[in-house]
């Protein structure tokens, strides 16, 4: 079955910019069919997705992307996995979060910011606190002159990593904790997690190990080569591809517009 689909967004329950039931329109604008929301950490957006997705005929998936410690952007996409068996490891994580936001606030000050944490947390307002909350109140402050830059010189380096390092979950239990709770997973954006073919390929071998099921080929940023690359890596290891724009609103990511991409869905639906 071919349904043209966004499997990769985030609502206010994270860092996007749009509540679920916002998300729901814009979806149904864009023309997708399938749906899946996907915050950080958390799936406390999912149930009001559900609920306005329904109404406006579109099939919503419960999903979640999960962090893990293996690498800086090592993202794994976990979809249609039952929230009565992940609920209390999901919410340990949203505590982990909430101890990250000071290490965070530490971690800049070590870099002579000094970075006010009320502030963050009224950029964030409900939803669990990451990075692009830090690094629109460093904008803000004049700290950075870009989001960007705020990422590049603070929030996406090497001292950041080391910083993180063990405070997250593996790659290998995120996987199987997803795979456990009779979920699917797929490995989000494999380029941001800035590896090699070789290394790309022995990680995608070592997550099928546990139980991948997919790689998320399609995504904004790769490019028609990576992309390519990609779709082979799935094909010889036997995953499944998905795809999706990684929405989080205008405001926080201007170069991931929705998505509405055909893809063959019959093993996730
Ligand atoms: P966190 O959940 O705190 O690790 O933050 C993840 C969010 O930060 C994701 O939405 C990423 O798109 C965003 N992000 C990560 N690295 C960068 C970067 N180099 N530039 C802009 N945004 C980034
Ligand atoms: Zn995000
Ligand atoms: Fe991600
Ligand atoms: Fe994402």
């Amino acid at each position: 079955m071919v349904c043209k689909a966004d499997l990769h967004t985030h609502s206010t329950a994270s860092d996007g910019q749009y509540s679920p039931a916002e998300l729901a329109e814009l979806i149904k604008k864009r023309g997708a069919e399938v749906w899946a929301l996907t915050d950080h950490d958390n799936i406390d957006g999912v149930a009001e997705a559900k609920a306005a997705g329904k109404a406006l005929g579109l099939r919503v998936i419960q999903g979640v992307e999960l962090s893990a410690d293996d690498y800086l952007n090592l993202h794994i996409l976990g979809y249609g996995f039952s929230a009565a068996a992940l609920q209390d490891w999901l919410n340990s994580l949203k505590g982990g979060r909430n101890d990250r936001k000071y290490r965070i606030r530490d971690f800049l000050r070590t870099k002579g910011l000094e970075v006010p944490l009320d502030e963050v947390d009224a950029e964030a307002a409900d939803g669990s606190i990451g990075r692009p909350h830090f690094a629109m109140v460093m904008l803000r402050h004049g700290m950075v002159a870009t989001r960007k830059e705020a990422f590049d010189k603070y929030l996406d380096t090497p001292d950041f990593q080391e910083m993180e390092k063990g405070m997250k979950p593996s790659a290998q239990e995120c996987v199987e904790r997803i795979k456990a709770a009779g979920g699917k997973v797929s490995l989000a954006h494999p380029y941001q997690i800035v590896l090699n073919g070789e290394s790309l390929e022995k990680l995608v071998c070592r997550l099928k190990g546990y139980g991948l099921d997919a790689i998320e080929c399609y995504y904004p940023i790769h490019t028609l080569e990576e992309t390519a690359g990609y779709l082979k890596l799935a094909k010889k290891y036997d995953l499944r591809v998905t795809g999706g724009s990684d929405f989080h609103g205008e405001k926080h990511k201007p170069d991931h517009p929705l998505a509405a991409r055909e893809l063959a869905l019959d093993w996730l639906i």
